[in-house]
């Protein structure tokens, strides 16, 4: 197969025009077409008004060997990868032992299919409920302000990214293409095909749900075990290698094999690792608030008279500003026609993130506007940013009112230092709702000036950010892993044998899709080790 690449066409084109542009591209006629897909499907909006969908195709033809020899000096003609997923390990039929994969998040729940799908027979540990079960205490806390610290938008089957935007997209470098794997297996349990080709795709909140139930049939079909409500609370080592883990409800389970995939807001757990000795160290993560726009700002900005075009949905945008006092302020996990979630998992401590619905409809756009920090902010102990993130939680919780209301400031009053008592044209969509006042107190001295400063900067690249009436909302503090728990090549503790950090929690994956691959990346090195020790290697 060939591979073309940057075949622009306009944005209201028809489906013959593909086809029309690869004969021109290639010369050749359609006798010599066999047939084509498209690989990934992407728009240049750099000239608002004049937008491009932008494809990369893969076409068979009767002519490769001839067209790749004619366009052996053009870059966008190349033969097709491979991006097949090849298993790399099959277990034994008569294998007796069984690893342990804690946490069905993304990167627990990837980790668990492939051990399952290599005939492993996982055993998956998650402390909080089933799916449909978690969302009735998620959408309970969201209205009735009644937290349940076990399941809620972090914890839970389908982990933190359950209730979320679903963006699908990562910066991380996959040259073995895992990505297309997780991809693959979100579609083969239910996620739209498109997934597969348009660039930055989203699955959105209720689809999620359906994916991850049918994932975890899949995993059972195959021999694997999903327990939840099982809280993982002690690791047995012994020598250096770990020999097994102790539920909350006392029962021991026994492996070599423990995949530890539990997130970014374990602190219970990251403490009795600690504890127990595995080696971890702190590492720099990000703080700040939600800001919220009407939808239509945005769009405006980012596609002009096009905005509202069903082909480009719901606009998104990406920001970052190097502020005087150092500090880098960015736009972060930015949800296009969504809201503004509640993702508490302590009682007493309160924290925003953002969703949306597969159509991206609702009238807000919201994005974390965060400040990059380090562990010079929080010298100390391994946990010392756990620690912040929690002051900082419960800072705002009191400054909420005690209630899980979260604390909110009209963008014009934080600007001008002033409190804020009403609410302008924005309306907040965080649930159980917000409460105005002022959020200069939220954050160290050195975030509030960097958002200060960084708000008006990105009003000259979207003219209206800094509106008036725009919403903060806060705070932001659970943005990546306050930790790393280091690894070596063989994805085992440096230095606990047999543990296996893994995933957003271990700082090995930030967001739905890195967290998949990195599951897929451990329960590689799992099976291997797991087909050793049983060889007597
Ligand atoms: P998690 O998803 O956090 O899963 C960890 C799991 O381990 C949890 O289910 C937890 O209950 C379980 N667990 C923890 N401790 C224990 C224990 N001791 N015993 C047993 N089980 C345990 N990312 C994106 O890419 N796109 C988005 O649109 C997006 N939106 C988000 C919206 C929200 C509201 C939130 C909270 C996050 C969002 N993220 C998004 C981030 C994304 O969800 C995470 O990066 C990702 O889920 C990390 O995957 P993980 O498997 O490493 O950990």
């Amino acid at each position: 197969m060939l591979r073309l690449t940057e075949i622009k066409l306009p944005l209201d084109h028809d489906e013959s025009e593909i086809q029309a542009a690869i004969l021109k591209k290639l010369q050749i006629t359609a006798a010599d077409l066999i047939s084509y897909s498209i690989f990934k499907r992407s728009y240049d909006a750099r000239k608002r008004g004049e937008i491009f969908l932008v494809y990369i195709l893969d076409i068979e033809t009767t002519q490769e060997k001839r067209l790749l020899q004619r366009f052996k000096k053009d870059p966008h003609v190349i033969p097709t990868p491979d991006t097949t997923y090849r298993f790399v390990a099959q277990a034994p039929r008569d294998l007796a032992t069984r690893p342990i994969v804690i946490g069905t998040g993304p990167c627990g729940l990837f980790a668990g299919l492939l051990l399952a799908q290599m005939g492993f027979r996982p055993i998956i540990l998650e402390r909080g409920k089933s799916v449909r079960d978690r969302s009735v205490d998620t959408f309970g806390f969201w209205i009735k302000k009644r937290l349940n610290p076990e399941s809620n938008a972090q914890f839970g089957e389908g982990g933190a990214g359950t209730f979320s935007d679903g963006k699908l997209y990562s910066q991380v470098s996959d040259p073995h293409h895992y990505g297309r794997k997780v991809l693959t297996e979100l579609v083969n349990a239910g996620a739209d095909p498109e997934i597969l080709y348009i660039n930055k795709p989203h699955i959105g909140t209720y689809r999620l749900v359906k994916i991850v139930q049918t994932m975890r049939a899949k995993i059972e079909s195959l021999g694997g075990e999903i327990r939840f409500q099982s809280r993982v609370e002690d690791l047995h080592i012994e020598q250096g290698q770990v020999r097994g883990v102790t539920l909350a409800s006392g029962e021991y389970i026994a492996s070599n094999h423990v995949v530890l995939a539990v997130g970014h807001s374990a602190r219970d757990t990251f403490g009795m690792l600690l504890e127990r000795g595995v080696y971890m160290e702190a590492k720099p993560f990000s703080i700040g608030f939600r800001i919220e726009h009407p939808q239509s700002v945005i769009d405006r900005c980012r596609f002009g008279s096009l905005a509202g075009h069903p082909v480009l949905g719901a606009a998104d945008y990406k920001l970052v500003h190097h502020c005087q006092n150092g500090r880098s302020v960015y736009s972060f996990c930015m949800c296009p026609g969504g809201t503004v979630v509640a993702a508490a998992s302590e009682p007493g401590r309160l924290v925003t993130n953002g969703m949306s619905q597969y159509a991206r409809d609702e009238s807000n756009a919201n994005s974390a506007i965060v400040v990059g920090i380090t562990p010079d902010d929080y010298p100390g102990s391994p946990l010392a940013g756990m620690d912040l993130q929690r002051r900082l939680e419960e800072q705002a919780f009191k400054l909420g009112g005690g209630t899980y209301y979260a604390p909110g400031q009209l963008v014009g009053d934080f600007l001008n230092h002033r409190p804020s008592t009403t609410l302008g044209t924005v309306q907040p969509s965080y649930k159980p709702g917000v409460q105005l006042g002022d959020l200069s107190t939220s954050l160290p001295d050195y975030a509030i000036a960097a958002i200060r400063e960084a708000i008006p900067a990105f009003d000259q690249k979207i003219p209206g950010f800094a509106m008036n009436d725009a919403i903060l909302t806060g705070v932001e503090t659970r943005t990546s892993s306050p930790i790393r728990i280091k690894r070596q090549e063989d994805c085992q503790s440096i230095n606990t044998a047999g543990l296996y950090p893994a995933g957003e929690g271990a700082g090995y994956a930030g967001g739905i899709l890195s967290a998949g691959i990195d599951g897929i990346r451990v329960a590689e090195a799992v099976a291997l080790s797991m087909l050793r020790a049983n060889e007597g290697i």
